[in-house]
């Protein structure tokens, strides 16, 4: 089974609730946690392990000038403006390569070869009996985020019960977080700001076609707002966590809340029971 961990916007604790419900569930079976925030992981702070990396390349054209007669079908073919054909030579810019192998099936002459470019890694560490860490990490300056997130992915296929903590926001990194999870954890605030990334972030995983619920964390009791919009959208809240200090000190000294406080380690196997519920899956 594969939960998938998402919040329309940054900051809402969505890595709290990812790191929380995986440390709880370990407790009793096998985890899979995968970072796949690949621009900026952080789950490993929670769980300070030794790590062991794996490289992460994308194939990118390299031009063999002795074949190529500067016919520019590749050029044209291109759209990503990875490939200039100039009147001496073709320039290629790999770091606007999305890796699609079209220029290669293109060119007449054979004159295209794809070699490896490592865009990033992914560290994986067994920080808990039974938790696996994955973090997928994209190298500075890249913009291949969703190669990343798949070599992460990949890494956990096998694991009965996995758990991706998306990236913040609707772009496409957490489009392919999401695809294949059975059902998602929208992490959301009651604030303004708040219900308006949710609302984008669920038309999201309405679009992917994933079941999701809802978790309000730093809930300062003044739900309603965002209580009518889950109602209207059929969106069940699965979990609310107040806005408290005991809770805040535990989170800023990197504590997690199932550990350190007495009854949030029996919320967080809740939580799990009710996306199971949601999924329709046997976890
Ligand atoms: S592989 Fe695709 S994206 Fe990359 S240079 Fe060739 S045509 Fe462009
Ligand atoms: S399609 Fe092939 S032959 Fe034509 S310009 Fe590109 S690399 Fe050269």
């Amino acid at each position: 089974m594969k939960i998938a961990i998402a919040s329309g916007k940054g900051g809402t604790g969505k890595s709290t609730v990812a790191a929380n419900l995986a440390c709880t569930l370990s407790c009793s079976r096998e985890v899979a946690l995968v970072d796949c925030d690949v621009e900026e992981p952080n789950l490993h702070l929670f769980f300070p392990a030794p790590a062991v990396d794996v490289p992460v390349t994308t194939p990118v054209p390299e031009i063999d000038p002795a074949r190529c007669n500067l016919c520019g079908e590749c050029g044209k073919f291109c759209r990503f403006g990875a490939l200039s054909v100039l009147k001496d030579r073709v320039l290629v810019f790999p770091e606007l390569c999305h890796s699609c192998g079209g220029c290669s099936l293109v060119c007449p002459q054979g004159a295209v070869r794809e070699v490896p470019r490592t865009v990033g890694r992914v560290a994986c560490s067994r920080p808990l009996p039974a938790l696996t860490l994955i973090s997928g990490v994209l190298n500075e300056g890249e913009v291949m985020a969703p190669a990343v997130i798949r070599a992460a992915k990949l890494l956990a296929e096998g694991h009965p019960l996995t758990l991706y903590d998306a990236s913040p926001g609707i772009a496409c990194p957490v489009i392919e977080t999401l695809e294949r999870s059975d059902a998602c954890i929208l992490v959301t605030e009651s604030t303004p700001f708040g219900l308006h990334d949710l609302r984008l972030a669920a038309e999201v995983v309405e679009r992917v076609g994933i079941p999701a619920g809802v978790v309000i964390n730093r809930s300062d009791g003044k739900d309603e707002e965002t209580l009518d919009f889950c109602r209207e959208r059929g969106l069940p809240v699965i979990m609310t966590i107040p806005f408290s200090r005991e809770i805040a000190a535990v989170q800023n000294r990197g504590g997690l809340i199932c550990r350190d406080l007495p009854g949030w380690e029996e919320r967080f196997a809740a939580l799990f029971e009710a996306i199971v519920k949601i999924a329709g899956v046997s976890p």
